[in-house]
């Protein structure tokens, strides 16, 4: 199954739109793998972002980011990188067709509420920064039952 990387930036989660947001994912038929709520560093931020640091906005996007908590996840499902980016439409919400979460959501490129991995090993990548793959598991646990506790 594939997977994706996607984040509801603090605008996002600053704006109550978390809900909203994970339901058109799910509502496309995504499976939520796992999800966490966190406040990330200017470290994170810039190295999530690296391949954009001679943008004369990076300053600005490092600032946004770390401004509130965002909500990271990771979505499984068939061609999870390109329908994700479906499903959350152009970078830039002038340009993002409504149906679209930043079509729906958002109004201006700097804050537009939501990332998505550009292509599978980005997807990796990301995971990589952002979740303890071995942690996540704890996420969504099942019960181990020691054979004693059954008596
Ligand atoms: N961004 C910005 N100004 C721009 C272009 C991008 O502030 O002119 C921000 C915006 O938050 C965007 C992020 O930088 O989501 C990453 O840009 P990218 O081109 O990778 O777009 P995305 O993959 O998020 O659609």
């Amino acid at each position: 199954m594939d997977r994706t990387f996607v984040m509801i930036k603090p605008d996002g989660v600053r704006r109550g739109l978390t809900g909203s947001i994970l339901n058109r994912f799910e509502q496309k038929g995504f499976r939520l793998a796992a999800i966490k709520l966190m406040h990330i560093d200017r470290s994170l931020a810039e190295r999530h972002y690296a391949e954009l640091k001679e943008k004369p906005f990076f300053g600005e996007l490092v600032d946004y980011l770390t401004s509130g908590e965002v909500c990271a996840m990771i979505l499984e499902g068939e061609h999870a990188v390109a329908n994700a980016r479906s499903v959350i439409g152009k970078t830039n919400p002038v340009e993002a067709v409504p149906g679209t979460i930043r079509g729906d959501f958002a109004m201006d490129v700097a804050s537009n509420v939501v990332h998505g991995s550009d292509s599978p090993e980005s997807a990796e990548r990301e995971i990589g920064l952002f979740f303890d793959e071995q942690a996540a598991l704890y996420l969504f646990p099942t019960p181990q039952v020691a054979a004693s506790d059954n008596v």
